[in-house]
């Protein structure tokens, strides 16, 4: 049995064409129009192939496919949300090629002992609202439903406003539910696949994350009259940081990788000495004791920048993520899907969070990744050839169908 590459390439196309850009990238935010306009031409696909589809408090899409027994669902999803200025393969080829497998399903007459269902969650990318995740974040029991619908946009627009807003605030409840296994097919992001030339990842695990915000508050002041001597500039204190934050990546070694991604300085207009920073940073690695090492690093780092420039200071880790192991099972049952399709495959760990990471936390879950061109995501370049595409929903296809007979 194979899934049906025309097909799954025009739905690719189609959807791809909602919340396009320009130079053929996507931008698709979170509970946008244009995110409305996805899910419902996603929904209409998701009927037509026979799916009951529901939607719950976070507006995460399921649909589901009998099988012949009353037994637990093997799920298959990802997410149709993307960052501003993005790529087309992010989080949508997961979706489009859980709805493919089941297509192919239906295909192949096959009816399977276990349900398969797709999903298509929330806000995965947190470009809009933080966290990232949230909406499988608050199935799994993570992320409190109230803290979710309160999240709010640079605009001050709150989530769960948006949720009704576009029409996508269901009646279901957002809780974690019994699966028999959780599949996502998902671009590696990183260029470990195409520099190997195999076309496939089998995903063991995800690296740990820890988000930590730091705020220095300086004294806002003209930038002529101001002599250098007295002044306290919140973002000289920050530029300390940035440099230091690659200083720590270097230190630890390894697969350490660590990024300030974000400054918001105040009043950030040319003639004014800033007045605040506030700044994020990023630490990953397959350890989590290497990032509980980080993090005293990063508090003396931001306590001298603050002290040498004489600004306040707070520092905040507000979230983390330990390491995530997948389950044996699935992992081995993409393994021999791969081997089985004889397609080349190693086995990895995924340096970028996603759904699959809270998935695994209520259920046996598992990845198939493939490659991305130059390893750039998260970008307009953003690609992946259409042959490993035909594999990658190959895989997940062979996985699905082995996971519902066990
Ligand atoms: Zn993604």
């Amino acid at each position: 049995m194979r899934i049906n590459r025309k097909r799954l390439e025009e739905s690719m196309e189609r959807l791809g064409r909602i919340g396009q850009t320009p130079a053929g990238g996507l931008t698709r935010l979170a509970l946008s129009d244009d995110d409305r306009r996805g899910r419902d031409l996603l929904v209409g696909w998701m009927r037509e192939a026979g799916l009951s589809v529901t939607v719950d408090r976070m507006g995460n899409i399921f649909g589901l496919r009998a099988g012949s027994a009353a037994l637990p669902a093997v799920m298959m999803g990802s997410h149709a949300d993307s960052v501003p200025t993005g790529g087309k393969y992010d989080g949508q080829l997961g979706v489009l090629c859980a709805l493919e497998v089941i297509r192919s399903l239906d295909d192949g007459r096959v009816r399977t002992r276990h349900p398969v269902a797709m999903a298509i969650f929330t806000n995965e990318e947190g470009a809009r609202f933080q966290p990232a995740m949230i909406g499988s974040g608050v199935m799994a029991g993570k992320i409190p439903l109230e803290d979710a619908y309160t999240a709010r946009d640079k605009d001050g627009l709150r989530l769960g406003d948006e949720l009704e807003r576009i029409g996508y605030l269901g009646a279901e409840p957002c809780i974690p539910r019994p699966f028999h296994a959780y599949l996502e097919l998902h671009i590696e992001q990183g260029p470990i696949l195409e520099e190997a030339q195999l076309p496939i990842g089998v995903v063991e695990g995800i690296v740990g994350i820890a988000w930590s915000r730091i705020t220095f508050h300086g004294v806002q002041d003209h930038a002529g009259p101001t002599p250098m001597r007295i002044r306290h500039d919140a973002l000289v204190a920050a530029a300390e940081v940035v440099g230091g934050v690659r200083r720590i990546a270097a230190l630890m070694g390894g697969d350490f990788v660590s990024t300030v991604g974000r400054l918001d300085i105040a009043p950030g207009i040319p003639n004014a000495i800033p007045g605040r920073v506030v700044m994020s940073v990023d630490f990953r690695d397959p350890e989590d004791a290497k990032l509980d090492r980080a993090r005293p690093m990063l508090d003396a780092l931001v306590q001298e920048a603050a002290a040498r420039e004489g600004v306040r200071h707070e520092i905040d880790h507000y979230w983390r993520v330990p390491r995530t192991p997948f389950d044996t099972g699935v992992v081995a049952a993409v393994e021999t899907a791969a081997r089985d399709l004889g397609v080349g495959h190693r086995r990895m760990l995924s340096g970028a969070g996603h759904d699959a990471q809270y998935m695994a936390a209520i259920c046996p879950t598992g990845m198939v990744f493939v490659p991305s061109r130059a390893g750039r995501s998260h970008c307009e370049e953003e690609f992946t050839p259409m042959d490993d595409v035909e594999h990658g929903a190959n895989v997940l296809l062979g996985a699905c169908a082995s996971l519902a007979e066990s």
